[in-house]
């Protein structure tokens, strides 16, 4: 039966997030006309990033090697650092262009309701880092949600007694909101506007 392959794409397609059944029949028709080696390129990266992808053992962002590219990236500032909750979160302040420092991944945000509890989160590997690296500069960029907030207001108390610079994303953005999806003049302004803790 010819029509089963095409079916089989729209069936693997539809279990991406924000693709229903329509949007996957459009995509598996386009990828039908694609040049075949276009449409290779596409699954081989779906495939290398499935084999090869783990976290940077510094700041626990999404790499093929040992540190990311932003942590052996030599003309970043090293004495500064982004804590955000998730890889993709750097993503969103990269686009900004304003921080050129490094980052430090959480991998969520706490939630003892949910059992996300500090242990859970990578907030022992921050305070080291900020201990071992001479770090100058801490900014909270958790989301501006109640998770969020709980996280940064915990984080704040234990770097607090380090007596480095602490502060905190706000200005601009919308209480509630997850910072991926804010644009980039609401985030360079949230980072511009930070405050100090
Ligand atoms: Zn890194």
């Amino acid at each position: 039966m010819s029509q089963g392959i095409i079916d089989n794409l729209v069936a693997e397609l539809t279990r991406l997030p924000g693709i229903g059944r329509k949007s996957a029949q459009r995509l598996a028709f386009f990828i039908l006309s694609m040049p075949a080696n276009e449409a290779k390129s596409i699954a081989d990266a779906i495939i290398r990033v499935k084999e090869n992808a783990r976290f940077c053992s510094n700041c626990y962002n999404i790499t093929d090697s040992d540190s990311c590219a932003i942590c052996t990236d030599s003309s970043r500032d090293k004495t500064s650092i982004c804590v955000v909750e998730e890889p993709s979160n750097i993503i969103a302040v990269e686009r900004t262009k304003i921080f050129k420092g490094l980052y430090h991944v959480l991998l969520g945000a706490l939630s003892p309701l949910d059992g996300i509890t500090p242990d859970k989160l990578r907030i022992d590997e921050l305070i080291q880092r900020i201990k071992r690296d001479g770090i100058k500069e801490v900014i909270l960029a958790t989301n501006p949600n109640t998770k969020g907030e709980m996280t940064a207001r915990y984080i704040t108390e234990l770097i607090k007694p380090l007596g480095i610079e602490i502060s905190r994303i706000a200005y601009g953005l919308p209480i509630g909101s997850d910072i991926e999806f804010a644009d980039e003049v609401t985030l360079s302004k949230a980072l511009e506007g930070r405050r100090t803790l």
